[in-house]
């Protein structure tokens, strides 16, 4: 339950706080701020704090402009590195008092609530991957901090850099599980705990900020774009997810009897979510570059299938240690760290909402290593593959009727709007592949 506006603002005055950051996202899940003195805040927190929309990305037009931040006071945290600042994440309203359906996290919110008239809790926890880069004179390269590995000890250059994010990470109040090297040189891990989707979405988004800060005090660059470097694994946001009962808190994706170990629930869901795959992923995986990540080779999904063990499936079911049901969850592996949390959160949902409203039946689990798998495999199997770009993904979502109305009207014309501007510039622009492949022999 949030705090009382008293609790809030004793526990403010505790902290001599004084600023706070009013945040919310924008259609893309960048961070928004605006900083009041600690006097306004009771005020703010009463008639809301009002801003112009038509500024912010795939929020209003010139015209319909006034829009005002209403502090969800749950979220009131110290800015760890900034002690004195405390930062509060807002619901965005419209002029007439209703919640803006841009805004991301109340486009969450409805399939949230959608669940909750069915009886069901969301939940969902993501693994955020990251890459360190050095800079070259003050600016942003793609220079890999170091050479590491995967749980690499003595190679690994950022154990400290790592254990500051999880300090700060932790005293924004988000638990943190493990911390560790990943596969690529210079590109990290560090996973929180699992929670309601909305608080999930809030942690992604905090996580974010935090680590980009966190790097910056030791002169090194955070990034979350999806595929810096070619011929390296790219950077994931895998999101395990489960359903629990509103009234109990119970695992519903639990069935002891099922050689899987899944409910019907949890079938019907995965088969939703794979029925969307396709309809979802340009805002799984939102970018341009995001493509560049979902090729075969780097232990990122390629073809729509799910399994147990078998990492290039699309959706793996991870084991659960003996006595630990509870655990039981699916893992989706399209996600990349640039979406945003609120969004896909909401669309993923749906998806398996659909899937179990309609009763979709799930199709054979794939063990083997799709990624060796020949077109003559894939056809016979009938197994279908993620979008190869951001232009097929953004035609395939204008198809799918389900995420097109989780999103609303507002979210996916915006979507496809910004996205659409970045595709039309990418196709026009002429590589440095292309050059080298192209000049001289033609
Ligand atoms: N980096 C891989 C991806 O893009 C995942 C690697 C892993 O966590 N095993 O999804
Ligand atoms: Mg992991
Ligand atoms: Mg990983
Ligand atoms: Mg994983």
């Amino acid at each position: 339950a949030a705090p009382s506006p008293e609790e809030v603002l004793r526990r403010a005055e505790e902290l001599k706080i004084e600023f706070v950051s009013l945040q919310f996202t924008d259609i893309m899940g960048i961070v928004k701020n605006v900083q009041i003195p600690i006097d306004v805040f009771p005020h703010v927190i009463e008639q809301g704090q009002w801003f112009d929309g038509s500024s912010i990305e795939g929020f209003a037009r010139i015209a319909e402009s006034d829009m005002y931040l209403m502090p969800d006071l749950s979220t009131f945290s110290p800015i760890p590195w900034d002690p004195q600042t405390a930062r509060v994440i807002c619901w965005v309203y419209n002029p007439n008092g209703e919640l803006f359906p841009g805004d991301p996290r109340v486009v969450l919110l409805r399939q949230l609530e959608r669940a909750a008239k069915l009886g069901l809790v969301y939940n969902t926890g993501p693994e955020l991957e990251f890459f360190l880069f050095r800079k070259e004179n003050g600016k942003i390269m793609p220079l890999p901090h170091d050479q590491g590995s995967y749980f690499d000890l003595t190679t690994d250059l950022a154990a400290e850099v790592r254990k500051d994010m999880i300090r700060a990470l932790q005293a924004f109040g988000i638990k943190v599980e493990a911390g560790h090297h990943e596969v690529a040189i210079g590109q990290h891990e560090i996973d929180f705990e699992y929670s309601d989707a909305l608080t999930t979405a809030d942690n992604a988004i905090t996580f974010k900020y935090t680590l980009k800060a966190i790097a910056q005090q030791h002169d090194l660059h955070a990034t979350f774009m999806p595929k810096p470097i070619a011929g390296i694994n790219g950077s994931g946001m895998h999101t395990h997810q489960s359903l629990a009962s509103l009234e109990t808190g119970a695992n519903l994706f639990v069935d002891v009897e099922d050689p899987y170990g899944l409910s019907d629930l949890a079938k019907h869901f995965i088969a939703g979510q794979l029925a969307h795959a396709r309809g979802m992923c340009a805002v799984l995986a939102p970018l341009v570059n995001s493509y560049k990540r979902l090729v075969p080779g780097y232990e990122a999904p390629v073809y729509i299938s799910w399994a147990r063990q078998n990492r290039s499936a699309l959706i793996r079911v991870p084991a659960v240690r003996h006595g630990r049901l509870q655990a039981t969850r699916i893992e989706l592996r399209c996600p990349d760290p640039s979406a945003n949390p609120y969004l896909a959160y909401a669309v993923m949902l749906a998806a398996g909402l659909d899937g179990i409203e309609r009763k979709l039946p799930l199709p054979e689990p794939v063990e083997e290593n799709v990624y060796h798998f020949t077109d003559e495999d894939l056809k016979r199997r009938n197994i279908q593959t993620l979008p190869a770009t951001l232009g097929e993904a953004m035609a395939e979502l204008e198809k799918d009727e389900v995420i097109r109305e989780a999103l609303g009207e507002h979210v996916f014309e915006r979507l496809l709007e910004a996205q659409k501007r970045d595709w039309d510039a990418f196709r026009q622009y002429v590589t440095q592949w292309e050059l080298d492949r192209y000049l001289e022999i033609y």
